[in-house]
Formats: C-alpha cells, structure tokens, sequence
C-alpha cells in the first residue's frame, strides 16, 4: 500500500531527537526522561515512537493502559513501562506476562492486588491536589501499609501536578503546596526507613515551569512531541522544541461552484460569488475535529485555503477560489508546514476550542505514520 496516497502523518525524527536534548539540557544529570507514550504516543504512532526513544538511549515510558504496554512489549520495545491508569484484575496476568509496572491508585487498589496475591511490581500513586489518581498525602500511614504488602514489590511513589501551567499566583503557590506535600511523603517515608524507591512528580509543564524541584524520572508528554497545550501558553525555561508530528492529506478533486451554491452537508457553506472548490481524502473519523466546520484552515501550495462547509466523516471541502493551479492529486497540510507558512497543532486545536493534547491523541487509527 502507497502510504501517502489518501491521508497521512510524517514524523520528523530529527525533531524528535532535538527535543530530547532539549529536555536532557534542562533537566539534572541524575533525572531520567519517562516519555509518555500513552494514547498512541500522543497520536504520533506508539511503536515508531517509542523505538525512537530508545534507540536515544530512553529506558523508561509511561502508558495508560496494561493494553497499550503490552502493545509494545511485543513490538520490542525493552526497559521500564509504567501503567499510569486503572488496570481490570481480570488482566494482571498481562502485567506479570509483560513485565509492566502498575499504578497502585489508592489503598482500596492495593488490597485489590494483594488479595490476588501474585508478585506485582508497582509504583505507588499520590493525591497530592488533583484528586484524580493515587492515595491522600496525608494518608501517610496507609502508603507505608501498601510499601509492607508482601507480594508488591514497589520500586516509585508518584503524584500528578494539576495547575503547573497556569502563571497565576494562586497557580504557582497551589502547586508549591503539591509540591511540598509529595517532599513530606518522601520524608515520612525514609523516616520509617523506607528509602529505597524512585519518586517522580512532572509532566511537561511541571518540567518548564518547576524544573528546579525534578526528581528521579521527568514524565515529559506534550512539550516533548514539540507541542504545547494551547497556543498562547508560555513556560519559564524557554527550550526551543520542534514539531514533531505533520498531518496530509490528498486533494481528490476540484471544482467550481457558483454564486448561491451550497456544499457539503446541510449545506451551511454557502457562495456568495463563484468560487473554488477543493475536496480533501480526510475527515473526522482520522481527527479532524467536526467542530472546525466552517471556521478552520489548510495550507495548500504555500497557501492559506479555509474550510468549507461541515467536516464529514472521511472526507472534507475547502476554498481554494484564491489559490492558483490547484490540482487533484497535491497535497493539503492540515497540520505542518507548506512553502513559507505553518499551521500547528495549537492553531488547530484554538480554532476547535481545545488544546492540541485533543487534536493529537485523537488522530486516526486509518492514518499511516511515516518517518521522515
Ligand atoms: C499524561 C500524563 C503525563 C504527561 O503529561 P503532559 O502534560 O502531556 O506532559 C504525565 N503524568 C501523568 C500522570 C499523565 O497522566
């Protein structure tokens, strides 16, 4: 199968590896980069990804599921993978068979495993503030419960950052306060004589903003794909980082509608004047969000085309009325550069109403990825 001929993704390898150093720079000799390589790598293809990273020198990822740690076991992929998310008893036996580290989500998760009673090597997740995954900080004697389980072996404790990308003073100091709350269970850890365990606290705006307080692993995700949350977000370590990730697409046809026609479903673009037309082979169901109908923009031979009419499932309309000799067969850029200008995930992901986390993550099963 032609990898380019309907719909896409390139990856720039060269951007990836630039994005490594990026963080290594940044971060202390004696903290090790734990990509995450949940979702798909962030939609970027999991396995290339990941072999990447490994062939760099990285020895630790994170996933979301046992599913998607087993997914790259079988592809080769070797060192520490940790289950950041809930795990069925049901697939423990995939956590043994693969040699997957699971997040122990709160003490009620820990009896869960203990009762199972098969040899788990687990990290230790903690509330720290966001009140999503992991036992309550104060809750120090029931942590040290779940270190004196037999049959877990646990080799980290982690908690989660949830404002480290607000600039806020009420932000900075909300996650001073997680930060501190993780350090004292630390403390009350090693001052039971529990002191052999990794900790570890940030994802990528933990890192750019608090790099100060890293500890043993840096679970960079978004900014390490060279890619931030939204468009205006600005960090404090000012790293140059690259996009990694391009989406294409092919222009299938071309034509030229006349003043009053309509296009596409519910016909909610209409023409005031003749214009022209372009159909793309990609739609919502490869993760152009539906929500960009109308409002969202391509780049075709150097230039911006807007979109035209509803995002359907497979396949997509915009103007190129302004765009000399377009032709079926070019190629449109719906993410990534053509001739002089860039479109960026951030940029798609503000014109959608969300943050480009969304609009990667989401990014089709059907799209080929290729590095380049
Ligand atoms: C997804 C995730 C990360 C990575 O987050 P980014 O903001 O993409 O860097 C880190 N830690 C946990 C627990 C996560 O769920």
């Amino acid at each position: 199968m032609y990898c380019k001929g309907r719909a896409w993704i390139e990856l720039n390898m060269d951007h990836l590896k630039h994005n490594i150093q990026e963080f290594r720079r940044l971060l202390p000799w004696d903290c090790a980069l734990m990509p995450a390589v949940k979702a798909n790598a962030y939609g970027h293809g999991a396995v290339l990804v990941a072999k990447a990273l490994q062939e760099q020198g990285i020895r630790a990822f994170c996933v979301a599921s046992a599913s998607e740690g087993v997914m790259l076991r079988r592809a080769g992929i070797s060192g520490e993978l940790l289950v950041l998310g809930y795990t069925h008893p049901e697939e423990f036996d995939d956590l043994i068979a693969y040699d997957l580290i699971q997040t122990v989500i709160d003490g009620n998760y820990a009896a869960q495993m203990e009762r199972d009673g098969r040899r788990f090597t687990v990290h230790v997740g903690i509330d720290t503030g966001m009140h999503r995954i992991g036992e309550r900080w104060e809750n120090i004697e029931q942590i040290v419960k779940i270190f004196r389980i037999k049959n877990l072996d646990v080799t980290g404790v982690y908690s989660h950052l949830c404002v480290s990308d607000g600039q806020s003073q009420r932000e900075q100091s909300y996650t001073l306060e997680q930060i501190q709350h993780f350090e004292q269970v630390i403390a009350e850890l090693q001052r039971r004589g529990i002191t052999d365990f990794k900790c570890h606290l940030q994802g990528s705006y933990g890192i750019l903003n608090y790099s100060q307080y890293c500890f043993d692993y840096a679970r960079a995700g978004i900014a390490f794909y060279g890619i931030y949350s939204g468009k205006n977000d600005s960090t404090k370590a000012a790293l140059d980082l690259k996009p990694v990730l391009s989406l294409k697409s092919r222009v299938t046809s071309v034509k030229n509608l006349y003043q009053g026609e309509g296009a596409g479903y519910g016909l909610t673009y209409r023409t005031e004047e003749d214009r022209k037309i372009a159909v793309l082979s990609i739609g919502y169901a490869d993760g152009v969000p539906r929500s960009l109908s109308n409002c969202g923009y391509i780049l075709c031979n150097g230039k911006m085309a807007p979109i035209a009419g509803r995002v359907c499932m497979d396949q997509m309309m915009v103007d190129v009325t302004e765009i000399p000799r377009v032709k079926p067969g070019d190629e449109a850029v719906l993410i990534g550069r053509s001739g002089a200008l860039e479109i960026r995930a951030e940029d798609m992901a503000q014109w959608a109403g969300t943050i480009s986390n969304e609009i990667v993550s989401r990014l089709g099963e059907r799209l080929e990825r290729i590095a380049v």
